[in-house]
């Protein structure tokens, strides 16, 4: 089916001129976009991306549009916060169509709320596509489910470190009694200060936790260990990490979808 018959079959919003979409891109396989986002790809004339964003997704704008890279890459200095959100700005009244690329949901963990005050501020007409968040669909491709009735009631989301680089100032105690299963975002560094916490309050040292790496992307690897060894092994891993910590960690035993499908997945 073309773009057009699509758009039209699902009643798409029309892109236009002189808005922003951000786009939520999912946590890695280029596949995980929404059809809104598909969308928005074939219409923008500029398109700001993250470091997380797959070049498949990118091949799909359409020709002549402005790709312009926006994020982290290592040896690469980051680009300012500031300097993003005025681009924006400045594209938008300009007339453009703009379309922010943030990897998986922009409203989680991703910076997409302040991006979306600076437009509200200046008045730039904008919306918002959520995308399949790393911490639920990360997780699902090393078939560990977020939530499963026979494990856990409850999740709660966590970034390992606050804008300052530290560790965020919550209540362990309260998260280590209250929320059977906690997905930490961003925590490779603080991992093992946040295992000793949660041990500290309560949890016992040999709960299952998983680090997944490279989450839904083709070198994608998983390590499961426990709450007590967690800071080590989360210090040996890649820098693009998903934690899990919790009961339903273990159903990945059962669950690893993936394994029976690697070759399918995998570039080689
Ligand atoms: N908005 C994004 C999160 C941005 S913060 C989302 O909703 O997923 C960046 C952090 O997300 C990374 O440090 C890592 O902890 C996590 N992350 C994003 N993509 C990932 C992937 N493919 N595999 C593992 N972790 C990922």
């Amino acid at each position: 089916m073309d773009r057009k018959r699509i758009a039209a079959a699902l009643a798409l919003p029309p892109f236009e001129k002189g808005w922003v979409w951000l786009v939520g891109g999912g946590p890695g396989d280029p596949g995980l976009i929404t059809a809104l986002g598909l969308h928005a790809l074939g219409e923008a004339d500029f398109i700001l991306y993250d470091a997380l964003i797959d070049e498949a997704l990118l091949k799909l704008a359409r020709p002549g549009a402005g790709l312009i890279f926006a994020g982290k890459r290592a040896g690469v200095r980051s680009c300012k916060q500031s300097d993003i959100s005025a681009l924006l700005v400045d594209l938008a009244q300009k007339g453009n169509r703009v379309l922010r690329l943030k990897g998986g949901d922009p409203f989680v963990f991703g910076r997409g709320g302040e991006e979306a005050g600076v437009l509200a501020k200046a008045k730039i007409p904008f919306r918002i596509v959520p995308g399949i968040t790393a911490g639920i669909g990360g997780l699902a491709y090393a078939g560990i489910p977020v939530t499963h009735r026979d494990t856990n009631s409850a999740v709660t989301f966590i970034t390992g470190h606050d804008s300052g680089g530290k560790l965020p100032k919550l209540n362990w105690a309260a998260l280590a009694a209250g929320s059977p299963t906690l997905v930490l975002y961003m925590a490779r560094k603080h991992a093992g200060e946040i295992a000793a916490a949660l041990i500290a309050a309560g949890r016992r040292p040999d709960e299952p936790a998983a680090i997944v790496a490279n989450a839904a992307r083709p070198n994608q690897s998983v390590i499961v260990t426990s709450l007590e060894h967690l800071g080590q092994a989360a210090g040996a891993s890649p820098a693009v990490s998903i934690i899990a910590i919790g009961e339903n960690v273990k159903l990945r035993s059962q669950l690893d979808w993936l394994k029976h499908t690697v070759r399918e997945l995998s570039p080689t």
